[in-house]
């Protein structure tokens, strides 16, 4: 019987919402089981600018770091957008993932088999069904590279080109190793298939990431290893999404290809997400979507994704592989027994529940 402390941070819009019934999922499971959870309620993002003047105050990081794993639920509304860039909402996210030094976001897409008619792909395409782990680098890359300004010389003509902004990718060997032993050791649990999505036609910075999966894959000769290039993975997602097991890639091919894994499989409602930093520090766990102000306050938005967020912390923070499958079946049985919060209630034929109503029949189908 163990014990967790859980940093939640609830955040902005539909955050709250399917956070708190998060937390009575995990309740529902530390009764079951004989565990208890002890949650500390943390301010991020929007809330916190609005309560102390920063979206991540230093209070919450050092909670963050003392804890075994973060819950969050989403960052940032309208109310905030005019800030300037270093005091939105979002950077919550960046310090969080810095903070807690992150470097792997898994992003599972699962078709739900009782979600089949949410895939916007004609069922031949999908016969194999889909359950891809996307394992993106995040802390490295273009998106953190160096980045500026500057004087952009001419053109053979003569004419002046302007000024000039530039990105930089780079990634150390270190970077890589350590994001694709993430992908290798996942894909041993799994189907053994692994694909390494890059540029390497074009990209010496993909080169590298070539080099090292080809060295760690020595270690793993029981796990298939396919490279794809990001244009053809991109296509190949969509033409044949059944065989793919494990996709490892890097901070932007993995933030694209993620939201297109995440897309066929129907609603972003339905997509949890870790990430992950170095082994026995805390893992954050949060559902893919937004603050989804649209919907907020209206007791409308899905709460399955920050569920199986939940589900995901059991299992990789906590190593609770009996307690994550009983989240994850409780979500299944719910589908079967034709509840749908609205974003996937794609026929007639179902019961339209709220977020509380939707909460609650998982946590019957938990007892
Ligand atoms: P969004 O994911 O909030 O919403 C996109 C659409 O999906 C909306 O129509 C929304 O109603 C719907 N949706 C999202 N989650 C849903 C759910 N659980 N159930 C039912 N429907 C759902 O994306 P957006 O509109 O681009 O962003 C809104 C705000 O959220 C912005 O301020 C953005 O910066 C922020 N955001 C935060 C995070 C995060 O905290 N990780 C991620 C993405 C966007």
């Amino acid at each position: 019987m163990g014990s967790y402390n859980i940093a939640v941070i609830p955040g902005d819009g539909i955050g709250p919402e399917v956070i708190n019934g998060t937390c009575d999922v995990l309740e529902a499971v530390a009764d079951k089981f004989g565990h208890t959870f002890r949650f500390e309620e943390l301010l991020a993002g929007g809330s916190a600018i609005d309560t102390v003047g920063e979206p991540l105050p230093a209070a919450t990081l050092s909670a963050c770091r003392r804890s075994d794993a973060v819950l969050l639920g989403a960052v940032g509304g309208p109310k905030w957008d005019d800030l300037p860039g270093n005091q939105r909402p979002e950077q919550a996210l960046l310090g969080l993932r810095a903070g807690l030094g992150l470097y792997a976001n898994l992003r599972p897409a699962v078709l739900h088999r009782q979600l089949s008619e949410a895939c916007p792909l004609k069922d031949k395409f999908v016969t194999d069904g889909i359950d891809i782990m996307i394992v993106r680098e995040l802390t490295g890359g273009i998106y953190f590279g160096d980045r500026g300004r500057r004087a952009g010389g001419s053109f053979p003509d003569g004419s002046p080109k302007g000024q000039e902004a530039y990105d930089t990718e780079a990634y150390s060997e270190a970077e890589i190793e350590r994001i694709v032993r993430v992908g290798f050791d996942l894909a041993m649990g799994r189907r053994k298939k692994v694909v390494c999505v890059d540029k390497a036609n074009i990209l010496e910075s993909s080169r590298l990431w070539r080099e090292v999966v080809g060295r760690i894959s020595t270690e793993f000769t029981e796990v298939s290893v396919e490279y794809l290039y990001v244009d053809n993975a991109s296509m190949q997602l969509v033409r044949h999404p059944g065989s793919f097991d494990v996709m490892i890639t890097s901070n932007m091919f993995g933030d694209i290809l993620s939201d297109e894994a995440g897309m066929i499989t129907g609603s972003i409602g339905m997509l949890p997400s870790a990430s992950l930093g170095a082994p026995g520090k805390p893992g954050m766990y949060e559902p893919v979507h937004g603050t989804a102000p649209d919907i907020a306050g209206m007791d409308k938005a899905n709460p399955l994704a920050a569920i199986l967020s939940a589900a995901m912390m059991l299992r990789w923070s906590f190593h609770l592989a009996k307690e994550a499958d009983a989240i994850e079946n409780a979500v299944a049985k719910v589908l079967s027994d034709g509840y749908r919060t609205v974003d996937i209630a794609y026929a007639d034929n179902f019961t339209i529940l709220g977020t509380k109503e939707m909460t609650a029949k998982v946590i019957e189908a938990i007892a």
